[in-house]
């Protein structure tokens, strides 16, 4: 799984958590958490994983 640039939600613009997987729209050149994922009408997105969180 490709790495998050982003660090926060395009809609909602929370923060994403560390290990989080969110879904990168390239239409949107932007990421969204999986609350918003299903507002989105785009086709050609894919999950991205946001850095951290495997460390202990
Ligand atoms: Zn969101």
């Amino acid at each position: 799984m490709k790495i998050a640039r982003s660090t926060y939600c395009g809609e909602c613009h929370e923060d994403f958590k560390n290990g989080q997987v969110v879904w990168y729209a390239s239409i949107e050149n932007h990421s969204f958490c999986s609350n918003c994922k299903p507002n989105l009408d785009i086709k050609d997105r894919e999950p991205r994983k946001v850095p951290g969180g495997d460390e202990k």
